[in-house]
């Protein structure tokens, strides 16, 4: 038989796939991508789906990476089901990647899902109702198999039509990774990079970000990827500043600005880049250079000056400004919780 493994290169997902694929099925793996993924954070061979790359070598199965970006934002942004503790849409997440998976089994012949999923894991999205309404709605109705917990599951078409042997699978359920890695040993899996997966809406502080993005209609791309960086400014409905916190930060926000934005940092001492976005008065912009010049080194100045610039080819502006001081910071966070 056929299945298709959702494979994100963590550790159940690993351990399911490495189950399954002793069974003898022939397995397509896919692994699918969102701007939030965290699992290849740490990952030594950076780049998309590295470590379900690793993992689908290993086992000696095929891998499809899918970029499920353009359908998840607008999930992200009215999700049906509703967020889970912060700004993570788990059950639409689901049902998306669900659907997906669908239409991939439909394309190469293959006849069910695996997923490493464990029951009773992750709050919003793997307690059995929620993984009832997610096959419903995906049109996946017993067609999911959990090879980890699927004795404690209800009997799936493939289990029922001896596709794949019930007494096979496991039933681990719960938070403790602990049967997860015994089992890990018995296989000889050393190697999980990514034990608990990871996804950046889970963080609350991320989350915070996103829902001013949300608030502002200002969910795309070229928006979120700044989110992961710097202290983020709410400074008007229409006007935002992201400053960096390090070396790092400061080339990652001059590489994303883009035309229209503002490219903000001191030139009289050392200090951060900034990126300014949306529509700057000359008065906000006068308030971006002093919260830049508030992180620079002050080494004992009262001012700085402050090089302006509007991508492309905009003039430099060299603006002398005053640090912004602790109580006007304290009170530009409080005017907006996502500045942190
Ligand atoms: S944690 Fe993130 S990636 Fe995982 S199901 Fe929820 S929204 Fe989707």
């Amino acid at each position: 038989m056929k299945a298709i493994i959702l494979l994100s290169g963590g550790l159940d997902s690993t351990l399911a796939a490495e189950l399954m694929s002793r069974e003898g099925l022939e397995l397509l793996a896919v692994n699918f991508k969102t701007p939030f993924c965290l699992c290849d954070r740490h990952s030594s061979n950076l780049g998309c789906g590295s470590n379900a790359r690793r993992v689908a070598e290993a086992i000696g199965i095929d891998l499809k990476v899918i970029n499920a970006t353009e359908d998840f934002l607008p999930v992200l942004e009215n999700p049906q089901h509703g967020y889970g503790a912060n700004m993570n849409p788990c059950i639409d997440c689901r049902i998306l990647f669900f659907r997906k998976s669908k239409e991939l089994m439909q394309e190469c012949g293959a006849s069910f899902i695996i997923t490493g999923e464990v029951l009773g894991q992750r709050p919003m999205s793997q307690f059995r109702r929620q993984m009832n309404i997610i096959e419903r709605e995906a049109g996946l109705e017993g067609l999911v198999v959990r090879p980890l917990s699927a004795k404690l599951l209800a009997p799936t078409i493939p289990e029922k039509n001896g596709w794949i042997r019930r007494e096979r699978m496991l039933d681990i359920a719960g938070r403790s990774r602990k049967p997860q890695m015994a089992l890990a040993k018995d296989l000889g899996i050393n190697d999980y990079p990514c034990a608990a997966g990871g996804c950046l809406l889970t963080d609350p502080k991320f989350a915070n970000r996103i829902r001013d993005l949300i608030k502002h209609n200002e969910l795309d791309m070229q928006n979120i990827e700044l989110l992961k960086f710097g202290r983020y400014f709410r400074l008007s409905s229409d006007a935002k500043l992201i400053v960096g916190r390090n070396e790092n930060e400061n080339k990652m926000l001059s590489m994303l600005a883009k035309d229209g934005d503002y490219l903000i940092a001191p030139a009289s001492i050392i200090g951060p880049n900034a990126v300014g976005k949306g529509s700057f008065s000359p008065d906000l912009l006068h308030l971006a250079c002093r919260i830049v010049a508030r992180y620079s080194d002050r080494d004992g100045e009262q001012n700085a000056d402050i090089s302006c610039r509007r991508l492309p080819k905009g003039d430099e502006e060299m603006i002398r400004e005053s640090f912004l001081d602790d109580d006007e910071l304290a009170r530009l966070r409080t005017l907006d919780q996502t500045s942190l």
